[in-house]
């Protein structure tokens, strides 16, 4: 499979965006970053997008992609977040005061609503367009998930935002031909107690988490905070362990 980093960062300037990833061209993970970087033609290829949770690094996005989508003919973008997180989104977002819930509107080029809210049970495994998403409770100040997507014989692991954490875990170690996982580090490791306030993973707790995954395969650190980003990339260096490395902005075959 082929994943496109279009934001690495857990915070945004000229030079780094906001969490974004996307698969095969067609499946998102996160919205902090996705209109920004990509062609309208490049929007209406996407079919789903998987929102972990509703904080805003992570939904920015997602309003503009909607309506981007409006404007084209392109069939509706399913939206997909455990149960939890998609209440959230609707009472705080797509509550007609931010913006529309454009569900219920008709967009006029395809004669059907831009968006499908699918609201995923934790844990368990829905089919969609050939694929499997899982979504997983992990450990963040609100209600958050990860999620396992299998594509094409291969799985990948993105936990979003999360600080020490396990179920996503034992259902990733279950999971056969996982070629990545993809977690985080907000913050190095002089602020760990930061870290461990706001539930999100240092270097040091990253390599915690690290020892609880028994799959060969690369696990990579994202929402790295400016200004804090090297620090971060010589700490998880410094694990010596070779599966361990920071999440860069760029296209990668898994
Ligand atoms: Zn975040
Ligand atoms: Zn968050």
């Amino acid at each position: 499979m082929r994943l496109k980093v279009l934001g690495a960062y857990g915070a945004s300037d000229a030079e780094h965006n906001l969490t974004g990833y996307l698969l095969d061209d067609w499946f998102a993970v996160d919205a902090g970053t996705l209109t920004s970087k990509l062609s309208f033609a490049q929007q209406a290829r996407i079919q789903g997008v998987f929102v972990t949770h509703s904080h805003a690094d992570h939904i920015r996005d997602l309003p503009h992609l909607i309506h981007n989508r409006f404007a084209q003919n392109s069939g509706p973008l399913n939206i997909f977040a455990s149960r939890e997180v998609m209440d959230l989104l609707m009472k705080n977002v797509f509550n007609g005061f931010v913006w529309p819930d454009f569900s219920g509107i008709i967009a006029p080029l395809s004669g059907k609503p831009a968006v499908v809210y699918r609201p995923l049970m934790p844990g368990k495994k829905t089919a969609f367009n050939g694929i499997s998403i899982t979504a997983v409770a992990v450990d963040h100040q609100i209600p958050a998930s990860g999620v396992i997507v299998e594509m094409n014989g291969q799985a990948i692991t993105f936990t979003g935002d999360t600080g020490p954490t396990s179920e996503i875990w034992k259902r990733t170690n279950k999971t056969p031909n996982v070629v990545a996982v993809v977690t985080e580090a907000s913050f190095p490791n002089d602020q760990q107690s930061l870290a461990d306030e706001t539930a999100h993973l240092s270097p040091q707790t990253f390599g915690e988490e690290l020892k609880k995954i028994t799959v060969d395969a690369p696990v990579y650190a994202s929402h790295r905070k400016i200004p804090f980003e090297r620090d971060i990339e010589s700490q998880i260096k410094n694990l010596r362990d070779r599966r361990a490395r920071v999440l860069l902005e760029k296209n990668y075959t898994l």
